[in-house]
C-alpha cells in the first residue's frame, strides 16, 4: 500500500479527495469540523515537502435535494462554507473555486505555488461525479500531478473523484493519505490478520441492514453478541415471546439459517438472556427487567438486561480482537443507554489487558463518544457505510483504485 509517505511531493500538485460532507447549522456555522482536522495530517505532509494542495470532495446531496424550481441550491450546497474554518486550522489562506472543473479552476490550480491550497467547489453539483463518469474524472485528474485519496467514508462508492479519477495517475503517482491508510490498516487487520479469539458485537435496529455482516463474521468470528432491537428477531426465531420488541418477520428464516451454520461452524452466537422492557418507546415509559424467554404483550424490549451484561461482559474480557458496531439499545434515552455503556465499558477494559478493539458505524461511535470512552478504545473507525461493506467483504472500489 503506497502512502503519502512514500512520495516526495516537492514541486508537485497533489490533488486530495478528502471528506469535507461535515454537518452545519442554520448559519451555516460548522457543528462537527471532525471530518475536516482528520484531513489535515496528510494536507501538511504535503505542504511540509514543498508541495501544493488541490482539495476536492462532495457536499450532501445536492442533486436529490434541488429546489422548487429545479435547479441546485448552491447556496446550502457550497464548500465555500468551509473556507474560512480551514484556513483558521490551516493558519493559511485557503483559494476557492467556484466549480470543480471550469476554465478558472484549472487556471487556479495551474498556478499554484508550493504552499499554496485550493479548494474546488463541490463535486456533486456535476451529475458525472456519482455516475463516474468518465470524462468528468479526466478533468478533475488535470488539478494534480499526484492523486491522494484520504476520503474512506466514500471508498464503497466508484464516484468519479474518488474512484474513476485514479485511472488518470500512474501508480506510483497515486496513494492513500494517512486517514485512510490507518482506515484500511485497522480494518484489515481486523478481518484477515486478528489474534484469535475474536469476538464481533452487532446492534441496533435492524437485521435486514447486518445480514451481510454477520454472514461474513460466520467466516472469522469465535463469538458473535446480537444486541439491540436486532437481538429480538433472533430471540423470536427460537420460539421466544418477545411481546412488542422489534421484530423483522421476514428476517426469521434468515436469523434461523444463520443459527444453525453458526452452529455447524462451531461459532457461538450470543444472544441477551434478559432485557429492560418498556410499556411504550419513550424514555418516561414503565420499565421492568424481564427474561427474554417472556416478555409480556405490550411491551418491548428497549435495552439488554444486567444477566445478558454481564454475559456479554465475561465474553469480551476473554477476546484478543473485538469488532463492535451498533448499540445494544435506545442508547439515546437515558434510561436505555446502561446496556451500550457497560459494553463499552467492557470493551474499554479488554483493550486496557491487551485486546484490539475497533469501534466503527455511526451509532457506536456516537456511543464511544457519548460515555468518554473513544480514546480508551483501539480504533474509531470514521468509515460509516464504507467500514461496514469493507465487513461485508466486499472490495471498497476507492481502496481498489489506488492498488
Ligand atoms: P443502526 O443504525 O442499525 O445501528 O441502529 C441504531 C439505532 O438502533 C439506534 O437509534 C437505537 O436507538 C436503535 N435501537 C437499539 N436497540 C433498540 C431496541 N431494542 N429497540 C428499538 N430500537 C433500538
Amino acid at each position: 500500500m503506497q502512502t503519502v509517505d512514500s512520495i516526495n511531493f516537492k514541486n508537485k500538485r497533489a490533488l486530495i479527495r478528502v471528506d469535507f460532507n461535515v454537518p452545519f447549522d442554520k448559519s451555516f456555522q460548522i457543528t462537527d469540523d471532525t471530518r475536516i482536522r482528520a484531513a489535515l495530517p496528510t494536507i501538511q505532509k504535503v505542504l511540509k515537502d514543498g508541495g501544493s494542495v488541490v482539495l476536492m470532495s462532495h457536499l450532501g446531496r445536492p442533486l436529490k435535494k434541488l429546489k422548487e424550481d429545479g435547479t441546485i441550491d448552491t447556496e446550502k450546497f457550497t464548500l465555500k462554507h468551509v473556507v474560512k474554518h480551514l484556513s483558521i486550522l490551516m493558519k493559511k489562506d485557503i483559494l476557492f473555486a467556484d466549480d470543480c472543473i471550469n476554465t478558472n479552476s484549472q487556471s487556479l490550480s495551474n498556478n499554484l505555488k508550493p504552499g499554496q491550497i485550493l479548494l474546488l467547489e463541490n463535486t456533486r453539483f456535476h451529475k458525472g461525479e456519482e455516475k463516474g463518469d468518465e470524462t468528468f474524472a479526466a478533468q478533475l485528474a488535470h488539478h494534480g500531478d499526484v492523486y491522494v485519496n484520504d476520503a474512506f467514508g466514500s471508498a464503497h462508492r466508484a464516484h468519479a473523484s474518488t474512484t474513476i479519477v485514479a485511472k488518470h495517475f500512474s501508480k506510483e503517482n497515486k496513494c492513500f493519505g494517512y486517514l485512510m491508510a490507518s482506515e484500511v490498516e485497522n480494518a484489515y487487520k481486523v478481518l484477515h490478520n486478528c489474534e484469535k479469539p475474536f469476538t464481533a458485537i452487532l446492534g441496533g435496529a435492524k437485521v435486514s441492514d447486518k445480514i451481510l455482516i454477520i454472514e461474513n463474521l460466520l467466516n472469522i468470528a469465535d463469538n458473535i453478541i446480537i444486541g439491540g432491537g436486532m437481538a429480538y428477531t433472533f430471540i423470536k426465531a427460537i420460539n421466544f415471546n418477545v411481546g412488542n420488541s422489534l421484530v423483522e418477520e421476514d428476517m426469521i428464516d434468515v436469523a434461523i439459517a444463520v443459527m444453525q451454520k453458526a452452529k455447524e461452524k462451531g461459532i457461538s452466537i450470543l444472544l441477551p438472556d434478559d432485557s429492560i422492557i418498556a410499556d411504550k418507546f419513550d424514555n418516561d415509559a414503565n420499565v421492568k427487567i424481564s427474561s427474554n424467554a417472556t416478555i409480556p404483550s405490550g411491551w418491548m424490549g428497549l435495552d439488554i438486561g444486567h444477566e445478558a451484561i454481564q454475559d456479554f461482559t465475561k465474553v469480551i474480557q476473554s477476546s484478543k480482537t473485538i469488532l463492535w458496531n451498533g448499540p445494544m439499545g435506545v442508547f439515546e434515552m437515558e434510561n436505555f443507554q446502561n446496556g451500550t455503556k457497560s459494553i463499552a465499558v467492557a470493551v474499554a477494559h479488554a483493550t486496557q489487558d491487551g485486546a484490539f478493539s475497533l469501534v466503527g458505524g455511526g451509532d457506536s461511535v456516537a456511543a464511544v463518544n457519548k460515555f468518554g470512552l473513544n480514546d480508551k478504545v483501539s480504533y474509531v473507525s470514521t468509515g460509516g457505510g464504507a467500514l461496514l461493506e469493507f465487513f461485508e467483504g466486499k472490495t471498497l472500489p476507492g481502496v481498489a483504485a489506488l492498488m
